[in-house]
Order: C-alpha cells, then structure tokens, then sequence
C-alpha cells in the first residue's frame, strides 16, 4: 500500500529505488557491488566468517564448564547452544546467500541487510523471551563481521563502486538488476555519512536531524536527493521496499503505485534537463547585471572534493572542513605529516585557486568517533567545540597549525578558526599560530603564508565585529550556528526545526551588519553557512553587499544564475526594506509580487 512519510528537505532531486535499511551502529561496514564471477568467493567469506565463529564456540562450550557456579555456566551453555542454533538457521544463511547472489552485494552488506530482516521478526514477536532473542541475532551478526574481517576481499580495499544508474523505464520492466538504492537510518554520524561518500546509494532518508545538522550538510555535498527528520521512517519501511524520495518537498513515498512512479519518473527527467541546462553556465562568470562581480567558492570535507570544486567551477575552496580528517578515527587523531600531505592534497588539487582551511571544529554534533556520541546530559552545541576544543589541546592544535602553515608553501592557503567569541581566545589563538611558525623556523621546514579569518558564527562575535576586524584578514560568517546560537534552536534537533529560520529579523541584523562592517573596512567578508547556497535568499545576500559566497559544489550553479539575473542597485535599497520588517519572509514576497526588486 502506498503512503508517504514528510521529513525536511535537504538535497534536491528525485531518487527512485529499494530500500536498504541500515542501522547507525552498522554503518560501518563496506556497501559496495560485486562483479557476478565474485558470488562466489563472497558467500565463502561468509562461510569462513561463520566456520570461525561456530570453532569460538565450540572452545567456549568446552571451557564453559569450569567457568565459575555450576547455574551460570549452566546459562551460559544455553546462551552458547542458542547462538550455534542461529549459526546453523537456514533463514539467515539463506537471505545472506540471496543479497549476494541475486542483488551482489559484498559480504558485510549482505549480513547486515539479513540480520536487519530477522531483526525485524523478532521485534514482531509476542513473546518476552524470544523478542530479547534479538540481541543473540546482533551478537553473532557482530562475531561473524569481525571474524570477516580478516578475509577482506580484494575489492573491499578499493574505492566502492558507483551505483549503476538505470532508466525508469528499466525499473518499470525489470526490478532485480541494477536497481538504484536508497539508505534508510534511524540516524547516521557526520562521519558515518562520510563513509558512503562515494558509495552506492542514489539517495537518503534518516528519522532524526535537521536541515542544518552536519549529517544533512555531508548528505548536501553528495549531491543526491536526500530527507532529514523523517521520524519513524526507519520503522515504517521494509527492507527492500520500493521507495521514492521527493528532496524537494522532503518527502518519502513508500511502495508507490505505477502511476505514481511514473509521475516521479518524469519530474525526475525534468531534474536532469534542468541540470543540463545549468551546465552551460559552467564558464560564465559570477557577474551581475549591474556588473558586480561576484565570487563563488565550495565548501569540502575531503582534500578529494577539490576535483568536484572545480568541476562546478569554483574560484577556491571557501571552507575545508578539517575536522572530517579527524574523525571515526578512535582516537588515533592525524599527526601533523597525515594532516600536512592532506591539505597540501586539496591546495593542489586547486590547481593554484586559494584554499581556505578551518581548524578543527568537533562536538556538539560532529563528535570525533561514534562512541563519544552519549551526551545527552550535556548541552554538547554549548560545550567544548571547535576552537574551545583546540584551545583545550594546546599540542594538537599546533600540530594543525603547523601542517596547515607547511601546505601554505604549495598554494593559497587561507586559515579560518572557528566559533570564536571572546577577545582573549582571539589573542590566544593568534599565540599559537606565531608558536606554530617558531616552531618551523626551529625546525627548518618550509611554510607559506596564509590569511588569517575567523568565522563570526555566535552571537557575541556578530556584535563585537570591529574587534575581530581589527585582529583578522577576513571574516566568514557561519550562518548555520549563528542561527543556531540566536535563536536557541538545536540545529540537529528535528522537533525544533520549524523554529529554525535563517529570515528572523536578528539573524538579519547580525549577517547584515556584519557584512556592512567588514565592506567599510575594506575587509573580505564571506557567507559559508547554508544561507549562501540556497538559492532564495542569493539576491538579499547580494542586497546586503555580500560578494563572496562558499557552498557545496553542487548549489554553485544554480547560484550563479540567481547572480546573472540581479542587479544590485536595485536589490540593495530592497535588502534594507527586508532587513528593517518585522516579517521579513512577508516583505521578501510582497516586493516579488509588485516586481519592485530587481
Ligand atoms: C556554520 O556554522 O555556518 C558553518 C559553516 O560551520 P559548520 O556548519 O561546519 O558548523
Ligand atoms: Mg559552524
């Protein structure tokens, strides 16, 4: 039976195909497609894995008998026998064959896919004893991943495949080969979703986030339609399902009718001819109709992203999130040779445009590996983050500003520090980035120069602009936590995010008067938050004076025809009108109507 699930809208486009169902603790384990000549050695993979866990058990049971009182080795005998029991199940050996063979998923993705199904069973169950039987299901499903690992398949070491797109019309005639995929998570990491960066899946749908969470912002930059805050999206559909997902309207329709498919089929044609169409603005300039120039920048997680950068035609790299280096990693943080050879790979990935680099900004959302995740007593968004954190770590945050100084000797390189708020972590932070250079010297390795900037994405640094102006090269403003932090409104948190809105009249206030600040002091001034990629609010930001904006690659084209049809002239005493209402959103439709912008 068809029905939809609303969530929020996060990345564009229309993704057509089956579910797969994974959970956050799962998401781990490689999702890539396997050639058909390889069925074969991936199901004995599985089969070595799960030979290995049955010979654990069997030295388990044999030992079981002098661990401790006789009534726990007793239980602990039956707690084996059940696991055994569920090694030797024909369902779960079966279903894993089936993902292999039938849809080529690799090993691990085979497994887990299963053990989400039997998973499901088991919650079904009336029964106490054999609903809790679904922990066993895990941990073996866990023994039998970690004993794989040892057995990981050639092609798992390489770079996962692409999907293999097809055509609506195949889909409609034959739904087991080539089929698109579309993840489905209660909730998945910043780093989790890094992880399937250049995986399979042509679109996203997760129960919890909002639209500026991180998870969203990794899910944007992959450029494939993607909802957030989808609530029990997880639980509602199968695995397997066939499922659409509108990102435009943030919509997930589930096992949709022949008509309804083929209505999205045809939207989503529509979708490719509009990119086509945007392409061909790849070599225009940024320039307004007034003449305007206008800068367009993209932000990346990964120095790999820089070929993407470029692709969409960005003139450098507005914001290189580094904290993407950091994470997932268990504490093994990147010593400064690792993170050195990383920024160095996107300031040459560049080919010569600049590279602005932001140190570290873990917490609140981004935590460093998913184990660190359990915070729910804290208030992490108010915690120790980003530079709080550096600051906190004087010997790493060195080592950053030391690798990031070295990459600074092959290209452009423009340092950006993050979530700065009082006059003595400015004064600290500018310590630190001299300490880094003696160190060098001392040293004797070669560093570059860079720019230095701070992002102005809380409140007090809004406020205190010509402070910061008088410290830094240039300002970032960092729409979505100055929103966040304005208004109080967790930006990963779905249940508030109706309350998160980028046109209050103090977020206004603060983006434009610090843009006004930095212009009458002849300083640059960029927007990087997610207010610079969406397309709505180009012609107030240009209104404000803004002229540099940094974004996901994938929103620069777009942009830049919002940019081709403005003329400034117009649109800046139209910006003062909008900032100055107490319903801007209403002023900004008003105006559109009686066609009095440009
Ligand atoms: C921002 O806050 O707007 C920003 C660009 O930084 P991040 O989204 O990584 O917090
Ligand atoms: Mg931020």
């Amino acid at each position: 039976m068809t029905f939809a699930i609303h969530g929020l809208t996060v990345s564009r486009g229309i993704a057509i195909g089956r579910a797969v169902l994974v959970a956050s603790s799962r998401a781990d384990v490689a999702h890539y497609f396997i050639e058909p000549h390889e069925v074969e050695s991936e199901i004995n993979r599985v089969r070595a894995g799960r030979a290995a866990v049955i010979d654990e058990i069997h030295r388990l049971q044999a030992n079981v008998a002098h661990m401790g009182p006789k009534e726990t080795s007793h239980e602990l005998g039956a707690l084996l026998d059940v696991h055994l029991m569920l090694l030797q199940d024909t369902e779960i050996s079966g279903g894993v064959k089936h993902w292999i063979t039938d849809r080529l998923y690799n090993a691990e993705w085979a497994v887990t896919t299963q053990l989400e199904i039997i998973g499901r069973h088991f919650d079904d169950m009336e029964d106490e004893y054999l609903r809790e039987r679904k922990a066993d299901v895990e941990q073996i499903a866990e023994r039998v991943l970690r004993a794989m690992k040892g057995t990981a398949s050639a092609i798992a070491a390489t770079a996962p495949r692409a999907a293999r797109k097809t055509s609506q019309q195949d889909l409609l005639l034959d739904d087991t080969v080539d089929v698109p995929l579309v993840l489905i998570a209660h909730d998945l990491s910043p780093a989790d979703m890094l992880q399937f960066k250049q995986s399979v899946f042509a679109g996203f749908i997760t129960d919890v986030g909002g639209k500026t969470s991180h998870t969203a912002i990794v899910a944007r930059s992959m450029d494939i339609p993607a909802v957030v805050g989808a609530r029990s999206a997880s639980q509602l559909v199968r695995q397997d399902d066939w499922v659409i997902i509108d990102g435009d309207a943030g919509v997930m329709i589930v096992d949709p009718s022949p008509i309804i498919l083929a209505e999205y089929g045809f939207k989503q044609r529509q979708g490719d001819l509009e990119r086509g169409r945007l392409s061909r603005l790849l070599h225009t300039p940024a320039v307004t109709m007034d003449g305007e120039k206008v800068l367009l920048l993209a932000n990346i997680e990964m120095p790999e992203d820089a070929n993407a950068a470029l692709k969409a035609g960005a003139l450098g790299v507005g914001l290189f999130r580094s904290e993407f280096l950091f994470m997932g990693r268990q504490n093994n943080l990147p010593d400064e040779e690792e993170q050195y050879h990383a920024y160095r790979r996107a300031v040459e990935g560049m080919q010569g445009l600049p590279v602005t680099i932001r140190t570290v900004d873990v917490g609140a959302d981004k935590p460093l590996d998913n184990s660190t995740r359990d915070n729910s007593h804290l208030n992490p968004a108010l915690g120790l983050r980003a530079i709080r954190w550096s600051l906190a770590d004087p010997a790493m945050f060195l080592t950053q500003l030391r690798a990031i100084l070295r990459a600074a000797a092959h290209g452009k390189v423009n340092l950006l520090v993050p979530m700065l708020a009082h006059a003595s972590e400015i004064r600290q932070t500018l310590a630190h980035v001299q300490q880094a250079r003696a160190q060098l010297d001392q040293k004797g390795l070669v560093y570059g120069p860079v720019k230095l900037g701070a992002m102005i994405e809380i409140p007090a640094a809004a406020l205190s602009v010509k402070y910061f102006l008088k410290h830094f090269d240039y300002l970032s403003i960092g729409t979505n936590d100055l929103i966040q932090y304005t208004l109080a409104i967790d930006r990963a948190d779905e249940s508030v995010a109706h309350l998160y809105d980028p046109l209050h009249p103090a977020v206004l206030r603060l983006v434009s008067e610090t843009i006004a600040e930095s212009i009458a002091q002849g300083k640059e001034v960029t927007v990087c938050g997610e207010m610079a990629g969406d397309i709505s609010l180009t012609r107030l930001l240009l209104g404000m004076g803004l002229r540099t904006f940094s974004m996901h690659p994938a929103q620069i084209l777009a942009v830049k025809q919002e940019i081709l049809r403005a003329d400034t002239t117009r649109l800046a005493p139209w910006a003062k009108r909008v900032c100055a209402a107490d319903d801007p959103a209403q002023e900004m439709t008003t105006a559109a109507r009686g066609h009095r912008t440009a």
